[in-house]
């Protein structure tokens, strides 16, 4: 999968591309990620990406000009564009069943905004999805990317060790539950002791209780999500 990333701060994804995950992904060449410094594409006599609102206001907001022509370079419209995303406050929330339709794609384009945000007709343009992290706002969003890139690539097959612990995390396709309670050694610390069906090598045992503490912990936690509409087409047929 390949990733391009529009940022005026491009030395933000610096340290984050180089870390262990995403880096193994990259010399596997399962993941691609370009950054592109948004002021590259500045024409304007003093190379300037944003200015001042029209109508007043504080902050500056991001040209439509710079973004427009980056993104009609960086992103090809053939043979496969794939997602276009802006970030902003003002999106779609990011949730797991989103992160696991992007990681269907070949290519997501990412466009961090700065400031006050975007001059509007940066949308009415583009036509970007916009996404967002949660209801409060962020100085940029080079987080708020780095935090779809590091989602995505873990549903990419052959990126994680173990491809199970996609399947069992929370929010996962097949439960959207919370994932079970998990331990290690040693099997006792401070008096509080490892439960003794997961000491037992019983593993029917071993899942029935991990699906039993999972369901106890989301009705406790998020009983919102018992509630939801499940998205598996087959559920209806067993
Ligand atoms: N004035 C904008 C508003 O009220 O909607 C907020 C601008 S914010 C300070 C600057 C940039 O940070 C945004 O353009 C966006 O790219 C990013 N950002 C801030 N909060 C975000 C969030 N919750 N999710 C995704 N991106 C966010």
């Amino acid at each position: 999968m390949r990733f391009d990333l529009l940022t005026l701060f491009p030395e933000i994804f610096t340290g984050y591309l180089g870390e262990s995950l995403l880096n193994k992904a990259i010399d596997k060449q399962l993941v691609e990620a370009h950054v592109h410094n948004l002021r590259n594409w500045a024409n304007d006599k003093h190379n300037r990406v944003d200015d001042r609102p029209f109508g007043g206001g504080p902050g500056m907001v991001i040209r439509v000009q710079p973004v427009v022509e980056a993104i009609e370079q960086i992103r090809p419209l053939a043979p496969s564009p794939g997602r276009l995303i802006l970030l902003s406050p003002q999106g779609k929330t990011l949730d797991q069943p989103l992160v696991e339709e992007l990681a269907q794609e070949q290519r997501l384009t990412l466009i961090c905004g700065r400031y006050e945000g975007f001059d509007q007709r940066v949308i009415d343009l583009l036509h970007p999805e916009e996404v967002s992290l949660g209801d409060f706002v962020l100085n940029g969003g080079e987080v708020a990317a780095m935090a779809i890139i590091d989602s995505v690539i873990r549903l990419i097959p052959g990126v994680l060790g173990d491809e199970q612990s996609a399947v069992d995390d929370s929010f996962s396709e097949g439960n959207r539950l919370l994932e079970f309670p998990q331990y290690t050694r040693p099997r006792e610390y401070r008096g509080l002791s490892v439960p003794e069906v997961l000491l037992g090598g019983n593993h029917q045992e071993i899942l029935a209780w991990r699906k039993q503490q999972s369901l106890e912990k989301t009705r406790v936690r998020r009983a919102d999500l018992l509630n939801k509409p499940s998205d598996d087409p087959n559920e209806n047929k067993r």
